[in-house]
């Protein structure tokens, strides 16, 4: 099978590939071609995933394929843009055709479920590596920063925090859980759900938003200091998913939420007028803390202490 029968095979015949409003033209010319509506504007994000440092060389296709477009609309969401388009470039060690077939499926699953067209990308031989890069539109002027946080806003997630972190004992096959356990874990760490929806309800009400990747202290102190204000984390307030909390027990499952990463779940700045909407809307988001004057980030105990930060999360230099 050469290059480009691998490429019509696996991805230009997918459905995922198929030509939707927003992509004029995919798949097989020089460039793919994006149609944004008068008053728009683009919004593009690219991530990496290396074999051997973000996930095991011997993962499962299907679900590696799933993971990788969720983490990289993840940040789509996090802007609250719509779902455009996104492209893939594969390098590949060889063409083994179960493995392309499975990551794949995987990558259609999720692409449909975000409604993401797959317009092209390349592909190398190589040691095991992927791009995403992700393309959404936003009305102009509309998108969430990390800068505008106000002091007095509310400090908001999306839903429960730790799940990816707390997954990961499972994922390395370092322990065992029962199935309601597991299961719910398992698919939090594999296939993340991007927030579009929250995304977009949080256009033109949140002042600051990003999602959580490198742990929530990690990402938030982003947002403090994108936004030049200090933020407090209310410890006892973090959503906690009722798995997480079985497998790990209440402390290990706060140190996952506070610092292990993964959780793909958005972050934002929001001002007390929209409390109640959110809690009617959203009531998966939870009000974790507050925006204030100053700098970094405070954690805070039930009684309103100060307690000590544990440390923050993974760098690659
Ligand atoms: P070029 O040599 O002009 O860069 P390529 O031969 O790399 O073009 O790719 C041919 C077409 O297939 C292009 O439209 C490209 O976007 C698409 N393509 C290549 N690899 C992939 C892939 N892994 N997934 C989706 N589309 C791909
Ligand atoms: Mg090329």
């Amino acid at each position: 099978m050469g290059e480009f029968e691998l490429i019509r095979r696996f991805f230009a015949t997918a459905s995922c590939s198929r030509e939707s409003e927003g992509v004029a033209l995919g798949i097989g010319d020089d460039c793919a071609l994006l149609q944004l509506a008068d008053g728009e504007q683009l919004a593009v994000s690219t991530d990496t995933l290396v074999a051997g440092v973000h996930f095991p060389e011997t993962c499962d296709p299907f679900l590696l394929g799933q993971r990788a477009l969720a983490v990289a609309a993840s940040d789509l969401a996090a802007m609250g843009a719509d779902p455009l388009a996104f492209t893939l470039a594969l390098t590949l060690p060889d063409a083994d055709e179960a493995w392309l077939a499975a990551f794949a499926r995987g990558l259609e699953r999720m692409a449909r479920g975000c409604r993401l067209t797959l317009a092209g990308g390349d592909t190398t031989r190589g040691p095991l590596c992927l791009t995403l890069t992700v393309f959404g539109r936003l009305p102009a002027g509309q998108a969430l920063t990390r800068s505008g946080a106000r002091p007095g806003d509310l400090l908001c997630v999306g839903g429960s925090l730790g799940d990816g972190g707390g997954a990961l004992a499972l994922v390395l096959g370092q322990r065992q859980a029962p199935p309601r356990v597991a299961d719910y874990l398992l698919e939090r760490y594999w296939a993340p759900q991007p927030q579009f929806a929250l995304g977009r309800w949080l256009r033109g009400r949140a002042t600051a938003a990003l999602d959580i990747s490198d742990g929530l202290l990690a990402d938030v102190g982003h947002l403090a200091r994108a936004s030049g204000v200090a933020v407090q984390v209310e410890r006892e307030r973090l959503p906690l998913a009722p798995a997480l909390l079985e497998l790990h027990g209440r402390e290990a499952a706060f140190g996952h939420a506070l610092s292990g990463g993964d959780d793909y779940r958005l972050a934002f700045a929001l001002p007390e007028t929209y409390r109640d909407e959110l809690q009617r809307l959203w009531p998966e988001a939870a009000v974790i803390g507050r925006v204030s004057a100053g700098s970094g980030v405070r954690l805070l105990d039930a009684a309103g202490d100060e307690l000590p930060l544990p440390a923050t999360g993974y760098q690659h230099f």
